[in-house]
């Protein structure tokens, strides 16, 4: 169809240019259709040439819209790893600061802060099991007098650990506070208590203790026992265990006191 046009436009404009034709009453009229056409055709292709420019816009626009798109996506998704890390991070961090006060830092064992924590859950659940041993080495200010404080700070980490090794599934040990030593033991049968820390201060007295030389150390710890009784409470089950640790060393040490 569009050669037909072609063929057509060439024999219009052939007639156009022979001079013979110039006479022809149609000459004008042809001449003056041929001019209108020509400038149909020039405003089509100015149409034509706009409305492409105007696609080529519409396709760049959305090209950088989309990058732009995809950068702020690459940009969140960066953002939103970095927050994951952090609370993470911030989620060990205080898990590890959590830990880190309700442990006594010489010993490695709970400190006491954690001790009456667990004390408040067994007493809440069954006070009727609960049983306290009150541990303090005997004569401690003598080790540190005599092989100094670092010396002394080992033998109260050596004992700390004998008394859980010792103590074992029984019960819950904890650095009660200087070289005093709390242990919870909770649904075992009195005789068994009695039994472990009897064993307990016999472990310790037959322990001997790196002194940095050639000499050993000995020591012993003195015990005070409190088994719940009717209308007892947290503060009075530790005030018995103590009376019975005051008896102890009262006594002459190195011995376990049942209250
Ligand atoms: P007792 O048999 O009556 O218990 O005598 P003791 O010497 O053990 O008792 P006292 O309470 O007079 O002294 C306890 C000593 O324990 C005093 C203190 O300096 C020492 N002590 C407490 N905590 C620590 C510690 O973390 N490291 C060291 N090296 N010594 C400690
Ligand atoms: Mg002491
Ligand atoms: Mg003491």
């Amino acid at each position: 169809m569009k050669s037909d046009i072609k063929a057509l436009e060439q024999r219009v404009l052939s007639a156009l240019s022979d001079n013979q034709n110039l006479e022809h009453p149609l000459y004008d009229v042809l001449n003056e259709l041929w001019q209108y056409n020509q400038s149909q055709w020039a405003r089509i292709e100015q149409m034509i040439r706009v409305s492409d420019s105007y696609q080529d816009m519409i396709i760049q626009r959305e090209k950088t819209l989309g990058e732009r798109f995809d950068k702020h996506l690459r940009q969140l998704e960066k953002i939103t790893r970095i927050s994951d890390r952090y609370q993470t991070a911030l989620r060990e961090a205080n898990l590890e600061l959590e830990q880190a006060s309700y442990m006594d830092a010489l010993t490695g064992l709970p400190n006491r802060r954690k001790m009456l924590r667990r004390l408040k859950t067994e007493y809440e659940m069954r006070p009727e099991s609960l049983c306290l041993a009150m541990i303090d080495i005997d004569h401690f200010k003598q080790i540190n007098d005599e092989f100094g404080h670092l010396i002394g700070d080992d033998v109260l980490v050596s004992v700390g650990n004998l008394i859980e090794h010792t103590v074992g599934e029984l019960g819950h040990i904890a650095r009660w506070g200087g070289e005093e030593f709390l242990v919870i033991f909770s649904q075992v049968e009195e005789q068994e208590v009695e039994r472990c820390l009897e064993q307990l201060t016999r472990v310790i007295r037959d322990a001997r203790f790196d002194s940095g030389d050639d000499v050993r150390i000995r020591t012993s710890i003195s015990v005070g026992k409190s088994h719940y009784q009717q209308g007892d409470t947290i503060d009075s089950l530790i005030t018995r265990a103590d009376n019975a640790l005051y008896r102890a060393k009262n006594t002459g040490r190195d011995r376990v006191v049942f209250d």
